[in-house]
């Protein structure tokens, strides 16, 4: 049974101060919930440390919104697969498409999920075509693809333990328009399928993949509702406690 993961991903927004007060109310109902879901946060880099210590204890874990590719040296700006792992990040998000947007290429994002799950950290390989391709029919053939090249370097064992998928349509995100819990089931079924073509079903099935792109409390029930449907990376709504709460309960 895979458990279904709801990830907030809080983008360049908030400070110091409102990210550890937000970190400290998504502990408080995350407890509630006890243990039937997995919750994450990724904050800003610089915000990691105040999250870290609002979410000692809980069940929360933290996550990072990117990785460097590269070993600890001469690299201004990077922040290491070590650096986050002494910062107590269980996960990094790689190959967020507002990333590969500024031009970060699937070769890019090899290199951060390889590295990252060499070191032992958890990732979070963002998938998903942009509304051309979707309108060209491409959105498999994206999709498969981004899938093939990050994940060309890891074994089956490494895509069992390290790997969870966020299946992220580039036009849904921050958008307000997401894909019908129909459409979002039958892309992750296919990613699925190639999951199992480069790991076995085995690992394939064990392996969640979250759906990305505008979830908000009000189609989080439905999307979740769905078996392919492991969790949810969720970006606008992960900011509003309110909001974010009701998206875990769904
Ligand atoms: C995201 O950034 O991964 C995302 C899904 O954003 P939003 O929920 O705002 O569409």
């Amino acid at each position: 049974m895979r458990k279904k993961l709801i990830a907030g991903n809080w983008k360049m927004n908030l400070t110091r101060e409102t990210s550890a007060s937000l970190a400290g109310e998504v502990r408080r109902f995350a407890l509630e919930r006890k243990a039937d879901r997995e919750v994450l946060l990724a904050p800003p880099f610089p915000y990691l440390e105040a999250v870290r210590a609002a979410i000692e204890g809980s069940l929360v874990l933290l996550g990072a919104q990117d990785v460097s590719p590269h070993a600890p040296g001469a690299y201004t700006g990077e922040v290491s697969a070590e650096m986050l792992l002494d910062l107590g990040c269980a996960r990094a998000i790689v190959g967020h498409s507002e990333r590969r947007e500024s031009g970060e290429t699937d070769a890019i994002v090899r290199g951060k999920a390889k590295r990252a799950a060499d070191l032992g950290l958890g990732i979070i390989l963002c998938v998903g075509e942009r509304e051309e391709e979707r309108l060209r029919g491409e959105e498999k053939r994206v999709v498969e693809r981004q899938l093939r090249e990050a994940l060309s370097g890891f074994s089956g064992r490494d895509a069992e333990e390290k790997l969870v998928v966020a299946y992220e349509p580039v036009w849904a995100i921050g958008t307000g328009r997401t894909a019908t819990a129909r459409d979002a089931e039958e892309m992750h079924r296919f990613a699925r399928g190639v999951l199992a073509e480069l790991f076995g079903e085995g690992a394939a099935h064990s392996i969640r993949i979250l759906y990305g792109g505008s979830v908000k409390p009000s189609n989080a029930a439905e999307l979740l509702a769905k078996d392919e449907i492991d969790g949810a990376l969720v970006g606008g709504a992960s900011l509003d406690a309110a909001s974010f709460a009701e998206i875990i309960s769904s």
